[in-house]
């Protein structure tokens, strides 16, 4: 997915000691650092950290890597998720890496984005031009008017109407001879193709710089989900993208706060009313996603529930976020039953900004709630189960995210003003169930993080082993190794695996370190493997003549195989000439058959 070089960019922006630390309290022990090992229940320091090197590996439970693999497995990503999220630390800028010609790739190279933007823009034009139809826009002009969204806001909001017709947009395509091809790669036509949006109020959504990424659409006669949105394209996300961002960015930088409603005519309205930092999330609850978008642009979010029983439900996810994104959250909740948009339209502009005004802080929204569940009699028993939900919650959520110690003081400080326990008791509680939680997670989401590795038996698969040790310590002799084997000789799967991405590595850059190599390793698995084979490898030493001794045994197994293969090929021919000859007695006339 990322170009090699700039996997290796940012790798060397991110020094391992340093990231380390910002999850592990590290000591210096001779010329590594060592910590507690986040990946299992560790009570002395296990793991330890080669600056020099620039890996990671626990002696306890086998854990190990370069700064990719401790973020894959601390923060529960993929290879390509932690190459983004470390380039976003180190401030790196990606670019996908242009698909490398003869390596084989199944997928479809995926689309231009910016082309997608242009098909989007074009229908966008299209729906608008339906609105504004004398004569098929009719009704539905009637409607927007009827919910009181003034002409401008259309205009400024680009709304736009898909006609009731399964192939209006496709026909108009069609007649200017546009791609149907790409309406299908924007989402816009389905795979019967059909139109995507039939008889709807179409709101186009844009990116923070004004591209269209996909729509939304209203359905205008109640058939259907009442909104439908584009799929995901490689343009369109939904779960990172929010709607009015463009048109509230501004407004959200000079007040420092944004506020997030459910629905595109919620923010329309809020506009409509001049409360401009408003933006929505298109149809589903504020993600982790949307916290890291905001956090650019504003300190605070505020977000705004039509009841409060939504808000309960939303301040789980919340806290979560905010803790994960280190970003202020706040929650108001509207009078039971109205929206946004009903509320302004009812109680009006400055009702709805007093209502951002008083909005809950999170962590305070979620204790009230406890405490309203567990101490409605006010006793110690129930505080205690208040108090133990409470921080329950919270080291969820810090577990799904690193935390500098300078934050976690400042949770703790805002969390011993709201319960009223003292801080360092407060902290005592907290890391237990934070081990507890990191605990968790490692033996759920992945068992490959506390598997053994299966290195195999006999002494074949121990020669394999050996090459590879001797080979990820003394890479010259890759030399010798080359001549006389290549990858395909391993039947371990993890030593095969291990092979072909050192020995590839090893043919184009032979001075390669362990670090660079680890870098072309995805899987946390091979990462582990290849830190475990190193460091056997150095402690045993005596390079030159293990892998002699290595390289024998399997040149032994290699011959043994083929005489195998021979006499094999042997039996085969002696058996089809007992057959032959079977048949030729009972049936001369069928021996072409054999
Ligand atoms: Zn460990």
């Amino acid at each position: 997915m990322f170009d090699n070089r700039v996997v290796l960019e940012v790798q060397q922006a991110n020094d391992i000691v340093d990231v380390i630390s910002e999850h592990v309290s590290l000591k210096k022990k001779g010329r590594e650092m060592v910590g507690l090992c986040p990946f299992h229940d560790d009570h002395r320091p296990s793991m330890n950290v080669n600056g020099l090197k620039q890996i990671f590996k626990c002696f306890a439970c086998g854990a190990g890597g370069d700064v990719f693999k401790f973020v894959q497995m601390r923060e529960n990503l993929t290879f390509p998720q932690a190459i983004e999220r470390l380039a976003e630390r180190a401030g790196i800028k990606l670019r996908p890496a242009k698909p490398a010609k003869g390596r084989t790739q199944e997928q479809p190279p995926a689309v231009d984005p910016n082309t997608l933007a242009k098909v989007n823009a074009w229908a966008a034009q299209h729906f608008q031009k339906n609105l504004s139809d004398e004569k098929k826009g009719k009704s539905t002009r009637d409607y927007i008017a009827q919910r009181q969204i003034t002409p401008q806001s259309v205009k400024k909001w680009r709304l736009g109407l898909a006609l009731d017709s399964p192939d209006d947009l496709i026909r108009a395509a069609k007649a200017k001879d546009a791609s149907i091809k790409l309406l299908e790669q924007a989402g816009l036509i389905t795979g019967q193709n059909q139109d995507k949006f039939v008889n709807r109020l179409m709101f186009p959504i844009t990116d923070v710089t004004g591209r269209i990424i996909g729509f939304g659409g209203r359905t205008l006669d109640e058939t259907g989900a009442k909104y439908i949105n584009s799929p995901a394209t490689s343009l369109f996300d939904k779960s990172n993208s929010l709607y009015g961002l463009e048109q509230a960015r501004h407004q959200i930088v000079a007040s420092g706060t944004a506020v997030v409603v459910e629905g595109y005519t919620d923010c329309i309205m809020a506009h409509q009313f001049g409360c401009a930092n408003v933006i929505a999330t298109l149809g589903t609850s504020f993600t982790a996603g949307h916290g890291r978008i905001l956090r650019r642009y504003a300190k605070k979010v505020v977000l705004v529930f039509d009841s409060d029983t939504a808000g309960i439900e939303a301040a789980n996810r919340a806290l979560e976020v905010c803790l994960s994104q280190r970003i202020d959250i706040k929650l108001a909740s509207l009078p039971e039953g109205k929206d946004p948009c009903d509320f302004l339209l009812t109680a009006g502009k400055e009702r709805f900004e007093q209502l951002v005004h008083d909005a809950v802080d999170v962590f305070q929204f979620k204790w009230d709630r406890l405490v309203e569940k567990f101490g409605s009699d006010d006793t110690l028993a129930g505080r205690r189960l208040a108090i133990d939900e409470f921080l329950q919650t919270i080291a969820a959520g810090l577990g799904a995210g690193y935390m500098p110690p300078l934050d976690r003081g400042l949770i703790l400080n805002r969390l011993s003003k709201i319960i009223g326990l003292d801080t360092k008791e407060l902290n005592a509680e907290l890391s237990r169930r934070l081990t507890r939680a990191a605990r968790a997670a490692s033996y759920g989401v992945e068992n490959q993080k506390v598997q053994s590795i299966d290195y195999g038996q006999g002494l074949f698969a121990k020669a394999q082993r050996e090459v590879l040790e001797v080979l990820l310590n003394e890479p010259k002799l890759f030399e010798i190794v080359k001549q006389k084997i290549t990858s395909e000789v391993f039947d371990v799967p993890i030593l095969r695996q291990t092979a072909a991405i050192l020995f590839e590595k090893l043919n184009t850059e032979p001075e390669s370190s362990l670090a660079e190599i680890l870098a072309a390793a995805e899987s946390i698995e091979l990462g582990k493997c290849l830190v475990q084979l190193a460091q056997d490898g150095e402690a045993k030493g005596n390079f030159q003549a293990r892998l002699t001794g290595a390289l024998d045994t399997i040149e032994r197994y290699k011959a043994r195989k083929r005489k195998g293969r021979i006499e094999e090929v042997e039996d085969q021919r002696q058996f089809l000439k007992r057959i032959y000859e079977n048949t030729e007695k009972e049936n001369p006339h069928s021996v072409g058959m054999v």
